[in-house]
């Protein structure tokens, strides 16, 4: 029986992270599509490029583009024994098209794993989240007894450049 795992979890969960540790304790792929997108963009493949302004945006991909990736993945021989998918499903659709694909498989249920974090918790991360103006550190603001940047001294400020929004966005979406 396959050990056939989905993981869960809004960004910022750390859900990636999580499916890595599983995937190699385990001895089974860990398939990322959100890695399988990035690298098919790297290799300059049409469909990861098409999906490219999107993914941008913190929008999803269309259902049917990636069904079709995660059917080829799965199809491989090296998830015979299973796998741990992290960023799949992320649609109704794209649950059912899985369920079928499993079920089709044969080789052992699916296990889904849930990476829960406090909503209050996630919002705390990612608006605790500091830079140094002078020297780029990210860092944890309000030390006590430090005023500023631990590295050089100055002036840490929250981050808000294009890809915090693109979180926001991608915690609305999720
Ligand atoms: P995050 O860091 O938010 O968990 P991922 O690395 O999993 O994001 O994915 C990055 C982007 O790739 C997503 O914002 C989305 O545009 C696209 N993507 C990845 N997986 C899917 C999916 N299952 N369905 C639709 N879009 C996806």
């Amino acid at each position: 029986m396959g050990l056939n795992v989905v993981m869960m979890g809004p960004p910022g969960a750390g859900k990636g992270t999580q499916a890595a540790r599983l995937a190699r304790q385990r001895g089974v792929p860990k398939i990322s599509t959100g890695d399988m997108l990035r690298d098919g963009i790297r290799d300059r493949n049409p469909v990861a490029l098409e999906a490219k302004a999107l993914m941008d945006m913190g929008r999803l991909v269309d259902d049917r583009t990636m069904i079709a990736i995660v059917q080829e993945r799965l199809s491989r021989p090296d998830t015979t024994d299973g796998f741990v998918l992290d960023g799949f499903p992320r649609t109704v659709g794209q649950a059912e098209a899985l369920d079928s694909l499993v079920a089709s498989r044969g080789n052992g249920p699916l296990v889904i794993v849930d990476v829960t974090v406090p909503e209050d918790e996630l919002v705390r991360r990612l608006a605790t989240r500091r830079i140094c103006e002078s020297c780029g550190t990210t860092a944890e603001p309000a030390v006590p007894g430090v005023a500023g940047c631990p590295v050089c001294g100055g002036t840490l400020v929250p981050r808000i450049d294009d890809e915090a929004r693109v979180v926001v966005e991608r915690l609305r979406v999720y």
